[in-house]
């Protein structure tokens, strides 16, 4: 039998893909043309997801798992001669208790359902992204997502206490506790934060909530020089406490781009500062936090850290601010596109954005170089486009962007991970001591490389 026929006795005949059927399916979000993959197979259960594995296993054919396939760095991509574990059919919410104030979720639940199921609940699931509608609490997971608001609550890491995985070899080690305290021994559902399907797949997680903010305020802010915002980050870390929840900055490249025909998205501020800042703040007392956090903006003003500012008084203005924030989709109308995600020191971050800049503009006069992120978190988005593409092109763009980073210990990937884009990079942030210790975990966990093989750790 083979083992595509081996699969077929797995799963309902709906469940298993293969040929055509595999071909109308997108390669990913951002790569265009269609899976590569021999087989695609969408199990409903752990259980069938250990005995997928088996076979696969015995088979010796590698497997790639995949989410909602909005992962920047082809960690899901799949490639000839691969299967394809789709988590799309175990995508229910499970479990809500408002007394531990968890959610139990299947993997493959949409970070936008868990948001939904857990404000019904009256709580908060806090890690939020542009990709919230398609992505999935095991791709979050599996790439220890971070978003907007870490700032504030952390990545994803920290919202994890329990989790359940399958092994490479279809054993599988479920650990659903609600504890946020658990000592005993290696905690190993951190093997599977974080390693991109590398190590195991996630099929079920537990996930911290946190209490629904009461007040949400919003500032969006126009300011004219760098230390400006070094010292607004500072103003409102100070002012506001733990209830600063986002200082995301918008380079004017990027803010001009969102909010400009044909993007449907208006400029709630001129265009023509140097930068701009979107700051927010989640509390627990309406009246208060409000007022609080115009006093400090408005200290921010007075000592004239901050040109012109709106605040988002409402849902509505406050999804407008964050709606041409998320609009990354309008960088591809710079044309061929290099992403980059990087974190570095936050004092850093000026001269090294003005180096990338001179670097492009030396090679490529009318390069462009667009820059934006979680600027709060140490975390930029670097996108440039030089109008023409190609393996020598992309090598040059991204020595353009890595060797300033080098210099400057930074890491090459702050959120979206390494997958098959960042491996030959690694080592400007891993040492070999630390590259090695990946390879023996790899090999304790997966010693036949079947899951996800060749992500993330470079070849030896
Ligand atoms: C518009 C947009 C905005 C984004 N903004 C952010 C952001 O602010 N912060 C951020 O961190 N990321 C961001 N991303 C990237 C992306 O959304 C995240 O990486 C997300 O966590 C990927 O989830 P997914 O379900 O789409 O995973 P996929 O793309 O399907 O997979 C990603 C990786 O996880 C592995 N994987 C998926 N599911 C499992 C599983 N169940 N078990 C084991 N391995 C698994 C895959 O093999 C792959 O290596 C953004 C993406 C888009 C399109």
């Amino acid at each position: 039998m083979t083992l595509e026929q081996q699969l077929a006795e797995v799963v309902l005949e709906q469940d298993l893909l293969v040929g055509d059927a595999v071909k109308a399916r997108p390669a990913a979000w951002d790569v265009a043309g269609p899976c590569q993959a021999d087989a695609v197979i969408r199990p409903r259960s752990t259980e069938q997801v250990a005995k997928v594995l088996r076979l696969c296993s015995a088979a010796g054919r590698p497997v790639v798992t995949q989410g909602g396939l909005t992962g920047l760095v082809k960690g899901s991509v799949a490639l000839a001669g691969e299967v394809v574990l789709s988590l799309e059919r175990m995508n229910q919410i499970e479990e809500i208790d408002t007394t531990s104030r968890t959610i139990t979720v299947q993997a493959g639940a949409t970070l936008e359902s868990v948001q939904q199921a857990a404000e019904s609940a009256g709580l908060k699931y806090p890690v939020d992204l542009g990709g919230r509608a398609q992505c999935t609490i095991g791709g979050n997971v599996a790439t220890n997502a971070g978003g907007n608001h870490v700032i504030r609550y952390g990545m994803t890491r920290a919202q994890v206490l329990g989790i359940e995985a399958v092994l490479a070899d279809g054993t599988i080690v479920s650990d659903l506790s609600k504890m946020l305290k658990n000592n005993a021994g290696y905690d190993f559902k951190q093997y599977f934060i974080g390693s991109e399907g590398t190590l195991g797949v996630v099929t079920r997680v537990v996930l911290r909530l946190q209490p629904r903010p009461q007040s949400v305020n919003t500032c969006f802010a126009a300011l004219n020089a760098f230390d400006d915002v070094l010292q607004l980050l500072s103003a409102v870390q100070d002012g506001l406490g733990p209830t600063l929840s986002a200082f995301e900055v918008l380079w004017p490249e990027f803010y001009e781009l969102t909010t400009t025909a044909p993007s449907e998205h208006q400029p709630p501020l001129d265009h023509g500062f140097p930068y701009y800042v979107i700051l927010e703040a989640h509390g627990g007392d309406p009246k208060k936090d409000g007022e609080r956090f115009r006093d400090v903006l408005g200290d921010c003003m007075e000592r004239d850290l901050i040109e012109d500012s709106v605040l988002a008084t409402t849902p509505a203005e406050r999804a407008r601010i964050w709606g041409f924030r998320d609009a990354v989709e309008h960088m591809n109308r710079l044309g061929p596109i290099y992403t980059f995600d990087v974190s570095l020191g936050i004092a850093d971050m000026e001269a090294y954005v003005a180096e990338i800049k001179e670097k492009v503009s030396d090679r490529w006069p009318n390069g462009t170089v667009v820059v934006f992120g979680h600027l709060g978190d140490g975390n930029l988005h670097v996108i440039v486009g030089v109008g023409e593409r190609g393996t020598e092109v992309r090598e040059a763009v991204e020595a353009c962007v890595y060797e300033p980073l080098a210099a400057r210990r930074g890491s090459v990937s702050a959120e979206h991970g390494v997958g098959l884009e960042k491996q030959s990079h690694l080592h400007i942030t891993r040492g070999p001591n630390e590259l090695e210790l990946m390879r023996r975990i790899k090999q304790a966990l997966d010693p036949q490389n079947l899951l996800n093989p060749g992500r993330v750790l470079p070849p030896a």
